[in-house]
C-alpha cells in the first residue's frame, strides 16, 4: 500500500482545529470539508486523463480531460458522508456510491449494512472516504468489497490514521495485486483500549453530526451487500 501523508501548513492548521475539543459541530463540518478538498488534490494526482483537441479563441490546442469511466467516490457511512462535498468539489463529474459499515464496539469487527455500488467496478479508479483509519477493520471490509467487484485502483482518503490500522491493512492486502493508496493528513501515535486514535480527534461521526439517535439499530437481519444494490 502506498502511503502519502499530505504535508502542508494549511492541512496542519485545519487538522489542529479539528482536533481541538472546543471546536463545535458546524465548524468541525466546515473544516473537515476544507481539509478533504486539500487531501483530494493530493489523492487525485494519478487520476486518469485523456488528451483532447480544443480550439481557444486564439488557436488549436491539445488539452487534458478526465478519462472514462468516471472515477467513483465512495463515502463510508456515517462519518464518510462529511467528506463527500469536499471531495466532489474537486471531482464534480465523479460518480458516487455508498457503503454502510458499522463497527462492533466490543469486537471492533466491521459489518456491511448497506451498499449502493455499480455491479462491476472493472476499469474504475475508486476513492474511498473514511475519516478515521483506526484498527483498519472498516477500511479492510470496504477494500475487500471494492476489490472483489473488480476495482482497478483504490485510494483511501482518511483525515487521520493510526499505525496499528496501517499495519493491519498492509497485512490484509499482502496477497492482493490491485494498487491501493492511503492519503491522510497525519499518522498519529497509537490506538487506546477503546480503539480510538490518540491523540486523534474523538469520534468523527459524533463530532460531525452529534450523538442524535444513539447507536445504530437494525430493523432486521444484516443484509448481504448484493441484496441492497
Ligand atoms: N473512529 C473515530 O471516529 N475515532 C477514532 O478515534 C477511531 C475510530
Amino acid at each position: 500500500m502506498r502511503i502519502l501523508v499530505a504535508d502542508h501548513p494549511l492541512i496542519a492548521h485545519k487538522l489542529t482545529a479539528l482536533r481541538d475539543q472546543r471546536t463545535d459541530s458546524p465548524t468541525f463540518r466546515r473544516l473537515a470539508d476544507e481539509l478533504v478538498t486539500l487531501l483530494a488534490y493530493e489523492a487525485t494526482r494519478d487520476v486518469r486523463t485523456t488528451q483532447v483537441d480544443i480550439v481557444t479563441p486564439v488557436a488549436h490546442a491539445t488539452g487534458t480531460r478526465l478519462a472514462r469511466p468516471r472515477p467513483l467516490v465512495v463515502p463510508v457511512l456515517r462519518a464518510g458522508l462529511g467528506m463527500l462535498e469536499g471531495m466532489c468539489r474537486l471531482l464534480p463529474t465523479a460518480e458516487v456510491g455508498f457503503l454502510g459499515l458499522v463497527r462492533d464496539e466490543e469486537t471492533l469487527v466491521a459489518t456491511t449494512y448497506a451498499s449502493r455500488l455499480p455491479d462491476s467496478l472493472a476499469g474504475r479508479q475508486v476513492y474511498v472516504l473514511d475519516p478515521m483509519l483506526a484498527t483498519g477493520g472498516t477500511l479492510a471490509a470496504a477494500l475487500r468489497l471494492l476489490i472483489d467487484r473488480g476495482a482497478d485502483e483504490v485510494t483511501a482518503i482518511c483525515l487521520l490514521a493510526a499505525p496499528e490500522g496501517i499495519a493491519s491493512l498492509q497485512a490484509f492486502l499482502t496477497n492482493d495485486t490491485v494498487p491501493v493508496s492511503l492519503v491522510t493528513a497525519a499518522i498519529d501515535e497509537r490506538l487506546n483500549d477503546q480503539g480510538y486514535i490518540v491523540p486523534g480527534l474523538g469520534d468523527a461521526g459524533d463530532r460531525l453530526y452529534g450523538t442524535a439517535g444513539g447507536s445504530l439499530t437494525m430493523s432486521g437481519p444484516v443484509s448481504a451487500p448484493s441484496q441492497l444494490r
